[in-house]
């Protein structure tokens, strides 16, 4: 599949139903998240491969990395809601996913669902409650050795200090987040967020 068949086929799925901000639940807009899988996918590492999405939301990333030929696509989201939404969205593609409902706080999550190869993520960025993406960082490294993951333009020096001795960023690619009016605080109706893709390896 072409990268852009696979934005146009991303491109058609549901948004959140009723998206609670609290959650910072913004779906991956669809050139972002084909962007994303496609390098990931001439990285090796989606095809065959284990992947997990956390913070799965309306499903983009996980249904994208199942039509991309990835092994098994499991994906983690808080919100009972969202995950309607993914399941639906799996259905409309045709994709195969397990979606999950835990929270990536839940220190027993590594033993329960198991070992990945390839974590893709789009956290939240901490606008809403600071921090918010560490749980993300924290599971993605205990799950997997190779994490793609959406930040906030500038989170480079961030990240790398947060896991320094456990991770490395091998890799960081530009890319913008057209975000729709969707909340009430929210005073444009697009607003244009830069922000970096990053490809981090664990150190093991
Ligand atoms: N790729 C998703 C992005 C969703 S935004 C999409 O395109 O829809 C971030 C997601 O993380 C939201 O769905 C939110 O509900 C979820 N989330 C926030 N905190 C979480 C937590 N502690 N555990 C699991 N999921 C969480």
């Amino acid at each position: 599949m072409k990268l852009k068949h696979l934005e146009m086929a991303l491109q058609r799925l549901a948004g959140f139903s009723r998206p609670r901000a609290a959650l910072e639940q913004y779906q991956t807009p669809a050139p972002l998240a084909a962007r994303l899988l496609y390098h990931a996918l001439m990285k090796g590492d989606i095809e065959g491969r284990r992947v997990c999405d956390l913070g799965s939301g309306t499903g983009v990333l996980a249904v994208g990395a199942s039509l991309l030929g990835a092994a098994t696509v499991t994906g983690i989201e808080i919100d009972e809601a969202a995950l309607v939404v993914a399941r639906e969205n799996a259905e409309l593609l045709a994709a195969d996913v397990a979606f999950i409902r835990a929270d990536v706080k839940d220190g027993s999550l590594p033993g329960k669902t198991g070992v990945f190869d390839t974590v893709i993520m789009n956290p939240p960025f901490g606008a809403q409650k600071a921090h918010a993406d560490r749980p993300f960082i924290d599971l993605a490294l205990a799950l997997a050795p190779v994490t793609y993951g959406v930040f906030n333009a500038g989170s480079a020096p961030f990240v790398k200090t947060y896991t320094e001795g456990r991770g490395d960023i091998a890799e960081r690619v530009g890319g913008s987040f057209p975000i729709k009016r969707s909340f009430a605080f929210h005073t444009r109706d697009v607003q244009d967020i830069a922000v970096e893709i990053l490809r981090l390896k664990r150190i093991s």
